[in-house]
């Protein structure tokens, strides 16, 4: 008797589990209405670099002189025009194996530059590329629906809108000595792009651009991009830090296995 009564209480307890996970998953999307438009999010490593304590074999400042000098990729992120965004939107854990073929590009266009485990969105922690799939990749629905397409789509727009090649061009290049007029740079992606970028700086230097586009992937400008006063985390004149990776007897005395950087 003691026995059936335990069993009947762990089968209402478990569709009692189930159905409220069923309830959060509805009310996740019903409160995350479709996004309206991609921000392309590009890292500039000089910045992010510089601020390395230690390294480890996924954290692509490491590599020396392989170690990036181009922007990298952050993410592609939908969001809202108010200035919001959505996150988390479905449960689709990230697996690896679904853009093996990918590897190459994303290692060299898309690294960790950190030797962290950015959390998921189910209370974990995992890798980088792991974060923003399930972050913001799960989104982007209904104009991505699996992560093959959307890092696939975010190597190809990265390809094809080169920010680093823009900037050089205006003779813009990474420099510990030289400052620049924030809006030379900001004119200049108008020129290439036609579109007002979002720009964020870590004190005086470039940290972030993001490049917008609509669900059509035509480019559309950033919100809140609109005038140069907006861009509050950037002063008028800029850096473009050059990064030293470490030497390769000190990188070896500082790398730590990856299980004792996390
Ligand atoms: P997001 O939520 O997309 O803004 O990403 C922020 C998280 O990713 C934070 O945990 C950051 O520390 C981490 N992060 C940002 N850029 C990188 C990068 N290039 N490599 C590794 N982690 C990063």
């Amino acid at each position: 008797m003691a026995s059936r009564t335990c069993l009947l209480f762990l089968l209402v307890a478990f569709l009692a589990g189930a159905l409220a996970g069923d309830v959060i998953e509805v009310n996740r999307s019903q409160n995350q209405r479709e996004f309206d438009y991609f921000a392309l999010s590009l890292q500039w490593p000089g910045t992010y670099c510089r601020a390395t304590r230690h390294c480890c074999s996924k954290n692509a400042c490491c590599r020396g002189s392989d170690s990036p000098t181009q922007f990298t990729i952050h993410g592609l992120w939908p969001d809202y025009n108010d200035g919001s965004w959505p996150s988390c939107c479905y449960r689709s854990d990230f697996n690896e194996k679904e853009i093996s073929t990918l590897k190459d590009g994303l290692d060299k266009y898309w690294p960790s530059l950190s030797c962290g485990s950015p959390s998921n969105c189910h209370g974990g922690k995992g890798s980088f590329w792991g974060h923003e799939w399930e972050k913001h990749g799960t989104c982007s629905s209904p104009v991505f629906r699996d992560e093959y397409n959307y890092f696939l789509a975010t190597l190809n727009l990265y390809l094809k809108y080169n920010l680093t090649d823009v900037l050089y061009k205006a003779g813009y290049v990474a420099s510990n000595s030289e400052k620049y007029p924030l809006g030379g740079i900001v004119t200049a992606i108008q020129n290439a792009f036609h579109i007002n970028p979002e720009v964020q700086c870590k004190r005086d230097a470039i940290d972030e651009i993001r490049i917008c586009f609509y669900k059509d992937f035509k480019p559309r400008d950033c919100v809140g991009s609109k005038d140069l006063t907006s861009r509050k985390s950037c002063p008028k004149y800029v850096s473009l830090p050059e990064y030293t990776p470490l030497d390769g007897e000190a990188m070896v005395l500082k790398m730590p296995t990856d299980r004792e950087a996390l």
